[in-house]
C-alpha cells in the first residue's frame, strides 16, 4: 500500500495517547522511587484497520513521512530508531498473545520530539493500546504499561523507568500521578494550580547524551546501592536509603557515586514535599521544589547544560515565576515553569528573546494541562 492510501484510510480504530509532564522526581523511577507525573495535552493519534493479511503490517508516521512494513513472523530490531518503539511494542505483544494479525496504522503526533515529555512513551502506549482494542487481546492497563516499558528496554535500548509509560496510559484530567514506581501503588493528586500556569519552554537542544549517559546514571546508582547494601541490609534500592545512611558511607564512596545517590534521595523527598504543597495549595513552595530539583539536577546528577541552566537561572529574576526546572531524561528538552497567568506572555517573550541572543535559538513555549491518558477516540 503506498503513502497515499496510508493517508486516507477509513479507520476501525482511532487511539489518542498523550505525552507527559512530571512536576518533580526525576531519575528516581528506576531508582523504585516516587514520581509526580501526568500526562499532557499533546498527543499522537493512531488510526488502526485490519487488513485482512495474515502477518503483514503497515505503520506510517505522518510526522516523519516514513512508513514500515512489518511481518509478523520475524520481527527484529531495526537500525531506523523510530521503528524500533514500534517493533518492541508488536515484539512483547507476541510474547503474550498469538493473536496478531495484519493491521494498517498511521500516527500523526502533536509531541515534540526528544524534549522531555515523552513522545517515545506516547507511541510504545499508542501503539499497544490500539493493538489490544482492534484485537480483543484483553490485556489490562497495567500490561500495556509494563510491555511498554519492556519494548523500550529490549528494542529501543533505553533502561528507562517506569513513569512515562504509566503516566501516558494511566493519567487522568486535572489530577498528577502521586506513583511509588516500586509497588506501583498510586494515588490521584488534583492540582489547581490558578492563577498560575504550567508553561513548557523547549530548549530546541538534545544533546545526544541523554541516552547513554541515562543509562550510566542507572549504573551509578547500583553502585552506590551495593555500598549502602553492605552496611544496611535493609537498603535495595535507593528508595530505602536516607541522607544519614548516605553519609556514614562517604568515605567508602567515589564522589560522583555519592552525588548521584544523594540527589536521588532528596529527589525522593521533594516528591512528597510537593504532594503536601499541591494538597495545601500551597504554590510559592511547590515553586521552590522546583528550583531546589533543578539545582540537585544540575550540580549532583550533573544532567542539565548550558541552556537549561540559563533559562532556570534568567527565570529566577522574574517577578511572578514561581519556579523552574529542566524535565526530562536531561541535556536539553524542555524546562517546566510555574507561572502566574498575568506574566504569561512577557515572560516568554522577555525569555525567548534572551535565550535568542544568548544561543542563536528559538525558544518555543507551549502550556501544560494535566489530561487523561490513553484512550479510544473512535472504534467502529
Ligand atoms: P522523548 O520521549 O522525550 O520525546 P526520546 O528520545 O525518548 O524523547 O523519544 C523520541 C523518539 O521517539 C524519536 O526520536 C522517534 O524515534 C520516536 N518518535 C516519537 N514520536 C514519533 C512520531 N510521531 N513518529 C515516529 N517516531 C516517533
Ligand atoms: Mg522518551
Amino acid at each position: 500500500m503506498d503513502i497515499y492510501t496510508m493517508n486516507s484510510f477509513d479507520p476501525d480504530l482511532i487511539i489518542e495517547s498523550p505525552g507527559r509532564i512530571n512536576l518533580i522526581g526525576e531519575h528516581t523511577d528506576y531508582n523504585m522511587g516516587y514520581v509526580l507525573p501526568t500526562a499532557i495535552n499533546k498527543k499522537i493519534t493512531f488510526r488502526f484497520r485490519k487488513n485482512k493479511s495474515e502477518h503483514i503490517c503497515k505503520v506510517y508516521s505522518k510526522d516523519f513521512d516514513k512508513s514500515l512494513t512489518i511481518d509478523l513472523r520475524k520481527v527484529v530490531r531495526s537500525i531506523t530508531e523510530w521503528e524500533n518503539y514500534v517493533l518492541g511494542v508488536i515484539n512483547e505483544i507476541q510474547k503474550l498473545t498469538d493473536e496478531l494479525r495484519g493491521f494498517d496504522c498511521t500516527l500523526e503526533s502533536t509531541v515534540p520530539l526528544g524534549s522531555g515529555v515523552s513522545s517515545s512513551a506516547a507511541l510504545e502506549c499508542g501503539m499497544a493500546f490500539g493493538l489490544n482494542q482492534l484485537f480483543n487481546l484483553g490485556l489490562s492497563e497495567s500490561d500495556i504499561v509494563a510491555l511498554s516499558q519492556k519494548a523500550e528496554h529490549t528494542f529501543v535500548g533505553t533502561q528507562c523507568g517506569i513513569m512515562d509509560q504509566f503516566a501516558s496510559v494511566m493519567s487522568r484530567e486535572d489530577h498528577v500521578i502521586l506513583l511509588d514506581c516500586n509497588t506501583l501503588e498510586h494515588e490521584y493528586i488534583p492540582i489547581n494550580l490558578e492563577p498560575y500556569k504550567i508553561v513548557l519552554l523547549n530548549t530546541h537542544v538534545s544533546h545526544n547524551l541523554a541516552s547513554s549517559e541515562y543509562n550510566t546514571r542507572k549504573m551509578e546508582c547500583e553502585q552506590g546501592v551495593a555500598i549502602l547494601k553492605k552496611k544496611y541490609d535493609t537498603v535495595g534500592t535507593l528508595r530505602d536509603a536516607t541522607l544519614e545512611m548516605l553519609k556514614t558511607v562517604k568515605d567508602e564512596m567515589d564522589n560522583t557515586i555519592y552525588k548521584r545517590c544523594m540527589f536521588i534521595i532528596e529527589e525522593n523527598e521533594r516528591v512528597m514535599a510537593m504532594t503536601k504543597a499541591l494538597k495545601e495549595n500551597d504554590l510559592k513552595t511547590a515553586g521552590k521544589i522546583l528550583y531546589d530539583g533543578h539545582s540537585g539536577l544540575s550540580e549532583l546528577y550533573e544532567i542539565s547544560c548550558p541552556e537549561s541552566d540559563f533559562l532556570v537561572n534568567f527565570s529566577k529574576g522574574i517577578p511572578g515565576v514561581l519556579g523552574a526546572r529542566q524535565m526530562g531524561g536531561g541535556f536539553g528538552g524542555c524546562t517546566i515553569n510555574l507561572v502566574h497567568e498575568d506574566v504569561v506572555d512577557d515572560y516568554i517573550r522577555a525569555i525567548s528573546a534572551v535565550y535568542y541572543e544568548e544561543f542563536g535559538l528559538r525558544l518555543t513555549s507551549f502550556e501544560g494541562f494535566p489530561s487523561k491518558g490513553t484512550s479510544i477516540i473512535y472504534k467502529k
